[in-house]
């Protein structure tokens, strides 16, 4: 197709430098291509960004958003790029806009239990500086290390904890926005509760860049729990069966911060890729915390675990011991990527909880009827399971694999779930939106991203096109 340009890419990067005052603007071809491909995702649908754009002010947010209105160039938000999904990867002509840079904590404020900070703060230094005041910070994805706050709130993340202190959504009480129109919105405040107006803070959450630029977050804190928290494992034949404990833990009175889930196949992964000895042959794992715990809760989450023919019950006070048995579950991808492929579609169903034990014996009926390996595990206590699925060769997703993701779906579906609990939709999942939301409610979300963003310059082509 011959394009007609109006102007010459060198006009339009003169005149975005000229916007950008105190962030950087790089164009070389090194940089473009770290930042238009993910290193999370093996389906490289992305394309080469014209620019990448490390914004350090709100200025500058406006001033990359005024060259793409300009231009009509479409701006694809990224902050710490650990998205696997390909929602925050290039897009042809795109400009990326990178608010990793914008990192500052700039408040904890320990009367009202809250936090603000920029988009790029990564969750474990927001964490780690919380308690340092006798205060944490609830939610807590695999990807707590690497991960922007920023990030995860504009993906709705989940994470080890959602199963006690909800996920990111629970626990964002404010945000200030950029809108594609250069103006700029707070919503949201510093209340627990607040009922003006249509709550547009839950709506920007989870939008993945589509409806606005975050630039800043206000999040609660809570204090740390008194008492010594308790982390341990149990052995069980069946993710089936695994599931049917942790529902009855979830309906026994016990509040634990952790349910999670291993299979055997992927167990023994981890053991090798982490040089431990946690898997038993054939067995799935639960991984279990409970803060502050008593005696009497110790015991009754053993008695479930045994009525649920689960074995091998563990528990330790030790926190490096703790640590490392987390750590092991955190490795769940990176193990499977570095030892068994980097082919490799991470996904994130979640069904109510009392469905999980069916989901999780659907997918053993798959790996048979398809003659597949499902590497499986998850978030057992959200009822919400990551399969990956592995293939080798090239990195084109084999038709097995997409039949696989197909049925899979499907089920979940049938099961009263959703396709994504947390990593939400980018591009890889956006053509299931009118299975999932229906006709209507799709129509809804159009016309919603019409009314914020009518010029279509913000990552266009994820989440809903
Ligand atoms: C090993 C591993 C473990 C993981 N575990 C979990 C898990 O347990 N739970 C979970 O939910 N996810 C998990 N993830 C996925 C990923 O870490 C999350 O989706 C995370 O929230 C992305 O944050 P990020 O800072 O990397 O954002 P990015 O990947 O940079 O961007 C993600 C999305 O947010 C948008 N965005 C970024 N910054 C802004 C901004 N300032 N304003 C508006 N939009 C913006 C982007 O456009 C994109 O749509 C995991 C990933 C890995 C690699």
């Amino acid at each position: 197709m011959t394009v007609l340009a109006a102007y010459s890419d060198q006009e339009i990067n003169d005149y975005l430098r000229q916007q950008v005052r105190d962030g950087t603007v790089e164009t070389d071809s090194e940089t473009l291509q770290r930042q238009s491909f993910s290193a999370e995702t093996v389906v490289k649908d992305s394309a080469l960004a014209r620019a990448f754009v490390s914004v350090k002010s709100v200025a500058d947010i406006q001033g990359v958003l005024r060259t793409a209105r300009r231009f009509h160039l479409p701006v694809v938000p990224q902050s710490a790029f650990t998205n696997t999904v390909i929602s925050a990867d290039g897009i042809a002509g795109a400009i990326i806009l990178s608010t990793r840079e914008m990192d500052q904590i700039l408040e904890i404020d320990q009367a009202d239990l809250l936090a603000v900070v920029q988009p790029g703060v990564i969750n474990n230094d927001l964490d780690q500086a919380a308690r340092k005041q006798g205060l944490f910070y609830g939610p807590d994805p695999g990807s707590r290390l690497i991960s922007s706050v920023g990030g995860n709130a504009a993906t709705n993340a989940g994470g080890m904890s959602t199963v006690r202190f909800g996920a990111t959504k629970d626990n964002v009480l404010g945000l200030k926005v950029v809108l594609a129109d250069g103006r700029l919105v707070k919503v949201g405040g510093r209340t627990l509760k607040q009922a003006f107006g249509y709550d547009l803070t839950q709506l920007f959450v989870g939008s993945e860049g589509t409806l606005g630029i975050i630039y800043e977050i206000t999040v609660k804190l809570l204090p740390i729990p008194l008492g010594t928290p308790t982390v341990g494992r149990a052995f069980f034949p069946s993710l089936g069966e695994l599931a049917a404990a942790v529902q009855a833990i979830r309906l026994s009175g016990l509040y634990p911060t952790t349910l999670e889930a291993v299979d055997a196949e992927t167990m023994t992964v981890i053991d090798q890729y982490e040089h431990t000895h946690y898997a038993q042959p054939g067995e799935s794992m639960l991984v279990f915390r409970l803060d502050n715990s008593h005696p009497e809760e110790q015991a009754l989450l053993e008695k479930i675990v045994t009525q649920h023919h689960g074995h091998n019950f563990q528990q330790s006070t030790d926190p490096q011991e703790q640590a490392a048995l987390m750590q092991a579950r955190r490795d769940l991808l990176p193990a499977v990527v570095a030892l068994v492929g980097k082919n490799h579609l991470s996904e994130d169903m979640a069904v109510p909880i009392s469905q999980l034990a069916t989901l999780m014996d659907y997918l053993q009926t798959l790996e048979r009827e398809l003659n597949i390996t499902i590497y499986k595990g998850g978030h057992a206590g959200d009822g919400n399971i990551h399969p990956i699925f592995v293939w080798s060769g090239s990195a084109e997703v084999p038709e097995v694999v997409l039949e696989a993701l197909r049925r899979t779906f499907r089920k979940t579906l049938e099961l009263g779930g959703t396709i994504s609990g947390e990593h939400a939709v980018g591009m890889l999942k956006n053509q299931w939106n009118n299975a999932e939301l229906g006709e209507t409610v799709d129509e809804l979300q159009h016309q919603i991203k019409h009314l914020f963003d009518p010029m279509g310059i913000l990552n266009p082509q994820r989440k809903i096109d």
